[in-house]
């Protein structure tokens, strides 16, 4: 079941926020709440237009889309605040989303009488014709005395009060199956035929075809060539289906797919309207009701794994290859998890093939410095492979090579030295040298592997992700990351594995202690119980969670409440809490990398121009460069804050060629939606940036000059390709969003889960970003992918090995 709960007030500090909050993180196992802020909306004002302002609308669409609301009040002046009342105005003026949907009222005040009159005056306006909403009665909770209510961790004091606020709301929970059930539906008529409709997806808009009878949707075909394959598929399949099931339009939206999911359900409604229905009857429809079935249902495999990203469908492919059985278990309706939202280029060191490509301009400067490094700053580990890596450096300088030049050694030292870091507290992190050498020594058998499930690479382009710090990219031929998951899939699928999705993971089973399985819920909140030899831990980092990740962080200044995140939403932290059940230990926790590179407002990564490093120009928002563009991720970010945090990436019509996983197409949309700046002259750019036209005159013609010469004296960049010279030129907006997690589980180079005295947790493993210990305090770009396909290699294979011996 689905919940918003509405913080009524726009104060920063509010106890009626943390009421929300600890009901949201506490009552977790009962529903699932959102949680939704009023406080950016306009003042209420009925001669403007704002109702059909995206926040309004968004507000609008989320309540529409909960199965219950829950509104949390504070108390002014025997009534609720300004923020509220005008919020409730905009929700009953041309829209009335509130209408017959059941809301619970909470309260908190600093009196003894803990919002009572609020809470009155409350419902007396969510009763009115305009709001119509269906009140829970009775059930009143007052929370007074708030400034002493909550403890540090924002958890309610007083035990009896938490137990009457339970009882509160899961009187709420079946209200709202009652008030579900009393919704009758409303006949609706359609002029018969087919209505082309366009809808809004992530990408820009696809068209759709809706076909009605007199009074039944009975076809919904969608174009779905525009949006990204994997993530999307889910959308274009379930909600066509739950709209023509239960001729509603109230259906909920696919987790981690929301824009398109909206899109889909908008143009139907478009369709509705076209041929003379009216859609407000068919969103206030119920929703189709899954059937209930209560008892738990159980299931038996040999190895089961938690997560279907890439490193879990790598396990799952390796149990396959062994010839045992395996059950996948996805918490979301698609698989794939960030690994599906990779650009794609996976780092492995394999000299015969980048000795067919030339050198760039300033890689041999960057080899140099690795023989001018001082040895003593080298860690004793990683020392006797540092030396050998300067022999063969001299090797090839001495020898006048112009190829590109590669070892495993240069991965190996280039992993440890990019992940070398020294956090807020002087604590110094490197990467675990074993886990390391695993690493940079299997990379290549990776890519081999894969190439064998049917992944086909791009054999033309040697890549570098952003802060890679050199090109040993593997990119693959098919879109981003769809290219691993959907080879993984196929194999998986193919070779009898099975693959359970909406299937979160809640619990680690554990008999006679030992870990033999794991209980998850699925979308019909029924337990699903696992049982297995052995469970593997592949669900992803913790990036998604901001909360954790500021519980944790020891690296980063601040980070803000609202941060962006280029991550899944399912990237929650789920398996180091899973391990931490189990006494698993944990390692580099407060090491976390943002990405420089991300769009300001969603925090994705491929919107805009993103092109190689070599290629990047950054200027800051008065028009000038502040930083080595070749430097590592978390160099840019802090740059970037410095700066403001708000920057542009400044290319050509050359440097646009290469450009990631884009399109003129989508280059066109971007300009025309305002996200993507293009102009015929740099100044003319300047001008939509709001930059000195002569400042960035000035900055490019001084790095034209530089990547010329193949040498920066301002910032030290070294490793250039193209100019900015031929228009039309283009800005695009960047800022950092929080990207990945580095630190984890800790494991074993068998990747066992281990304990607090370094000991293996029987049948428990990990493999990918759940896990920590290799990247340390900065992760290489495309090292992640590296790491994911070789750990789940060998996860997969150890935890057979185990179960056979
Ligand atoms: C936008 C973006 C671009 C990137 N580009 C690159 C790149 O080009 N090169 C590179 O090397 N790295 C890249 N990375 C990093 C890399 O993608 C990730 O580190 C990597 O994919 C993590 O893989 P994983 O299998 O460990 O986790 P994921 O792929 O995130 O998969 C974890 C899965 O577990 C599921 N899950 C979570 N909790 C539960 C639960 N309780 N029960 C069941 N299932 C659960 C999730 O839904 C998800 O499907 C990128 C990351 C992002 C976000």
């Amino acid at each position: 079941m689905k919940i918003l709960g509405i913080i009524g007030t726009n104060a920063k500090e509010s106890a009626t926020r943390s009421l929300l909050q600890f009901m949201q993180k506490n009552f977790s196992d009962l529903a699932e709440i959102e949680l939704a802020e009023i406080k950016n909306l306009p003042l209420f004002n009925e001669s403007v237009t704002e109702s059909s302002s995206q926040p309004i609308q968004e507000l609008g669409k989320k309540i529409m889309a909960a199965d219950g609301i829950i509104i949390s009040t504070s108390e002014h002046n025997r009534s609720v605040s300004s923020a509220l009342k005008s919020f409730l105005e905009w929700m009953s003026f041309k829209d009335h989303p509130f209408d017959s949907k059941p809301v619970m009222v909470v309260g908190t005040s600093i009196t003894r009488q803990g919002s009572a009159s609020a809470q009155l005056h409350l419902r007396q306006i969510l009763d009115a014709p305009g709001v119509n909403a269906i009140v829970l009665p009775g059930n009143e909770f007052l929370l007074g005395d708030s400034i002493n209510a909550f403890d540090d961790q924002g958890k309610i004091k007083n035990q009896q009060t938490i137990d009457f606020l339970k009882t509160c709301f899961k009187n709420f929970l079946r209200f709202v199956k009652v008030a579900d059930a009393l919704s009758v539906p409303e006949e609706v008529h359609f002029e018969p035929g087919k209505y082309q409709v366009s809808a809004a997806g992530h990408n820009g808009k696809f068209p759709m075809t809706v076909t009605m009878s007199e009074n039944r949707i009975e076809k919904i075909e969608i174009d779905t060539q525009g949006e990204t394959q994997g993530i999307a598929d889910t959308v274009f399949q379930r909600i066509p289906d739950q709209i023509i099931s239960g001729q509603t339009l109230n259906v909920d939206v696919v987790s981690g797919a929301s824009i398109t999911s909206h899109g889909v359900i908008d143009g139907v409604a478009t369709a509705v309207d076209l041929a003379g229905g009216d859609a407000n009857t068919l969103k206030k429809r119920p929703k189709v009701n899954p059937a209930t079935v209560q008892a738990p249902r159980e299931l038996t495999t040999d190895v089961v794994v938690v997560g279907g990203g890439g490193a879990g469908l790598t396990a799952a492919a390796s149990v396959l290859k062994l010839g045992k059985q395996v059950i996948v278990v996805e918490k979301f309706p698609s698989i794939g998890g960030n690994t599906i939202r990779t650009g794609g280029p996976m780092n492995a060191a394999d000299p015969k093939w980048q000795n067919t490509f030339d050198a760039l301009p300033g890689e041999a400067a960057t080899l140099k410095e690795v023989l001018q490094q001082d040895e003593s700053q080298i860690d004793p580990e990683y020392l006797a492979d540092f030396k050998e890596l300067k022999r063969q450096i001299k090797d090839y300088l001495e020898n006048g090579k112009d190829y590109l030049f590669d070892s495993t050694l240069w991965h190996r030292i280039q992993t440890y030295l990019g992940g070398k870091r020294t956090d807020l507290k002087g604590h110094e992190i490197h990467g675990q040298y074993d886990l390391v050498k695993v690493l940079t020594d299997k990379a290549l058998e990776s890519v081999k592997w894969l190439e064998d499930i049917g992944v086909e690479f791009d054999p033309n382009e040697v890549s570098m992700p952003v802060g890679a710090k050199w090109r040993r990219g593997h990119k693959p031929l098919k879109s981003q990351g769809f290219a691993y998951i959907s080879a993984l899939q196929s194999f998986v699928n193919n070779q009898g594995g099975q693959i359970l999705t909406d299937l979160p993971v809640k619990e680690l089973l554990l008999v006679d202690g030992k870990v033999k399985g794991v209980v998850a819920i699925d979308a019909q909140q029924r337990q699903v119980i696992i049982h297995a030899k052995s469970v593997i831990l592949a669900s992803g980092g913790f990036g998604a969670n901001t909360k954790m990740v500021q519980k944790y962080n020891t690296y980063w200044t601040k980070i803000d409440d609202q941060i962006a995140t280029s991550n899944s939403p399912a990237i929650t932290g789920d398996g180091i809490k899973l391990g931490q059940s189990v006494g698993a230990d944990l390692v580099g926790m407060g090491f976390t990398q943002m990405m420089p590179v991300s769009d300001p407002v969603t925090g994705e990564l491929f919107t805009g121009l993103q092109v190689p490093p070599a290629n990047y120009v950054m200027v800051n928002q008065q028009g000038k460069r502040f930083v080595d563009e070749y430097e590592s991720r978390d160099v840019l970010t802090q740059a970037a804050i410095d700066n403001g945090s708000l920057f542009y990436l400044i290319a050509d019509d050359q440097i646009k060629a290469t450009a990631y996983n884009t399109s003129q197409e989508k280059i066109d949309a971007q300009v025309e939606a305002g996200t993507l700046y293009r102009a015929d002259t740099l100044a003319d750019l300047a001008r939509q940036i709001k930059v000195d036209p002569a400042v960035l005159e000035e900055t490019i013609k001084k790095y034209n000059s530089y990547a010329e010469a193949g040498h920066d004296p301002e910032f030290g960049k070294e490793v250039f390709d193209l100019k900015v010279e031929q228009a039309p030129f283009y800005a695009t907006p960047r800022k950092p969003a929080m990207h990945h997690t580095m630190g984890g589980l800790k494991i074993d180079t068998q990747t066992h889960v281990l304990d607090q005295k370094g000991q293996v947790i029987a049948n428990l493993y990990a493999a990918g970003e759940v896990a920590g210990g290799i990247h340390a305090g900065n992760r290489l770009g495309g090292n992640s992918l590296a790491d994911i396909f070789t750990f789940g290699r060998i996860a997969g294979k150890a935890a057979v090995k185990e179960i056979t011996e």
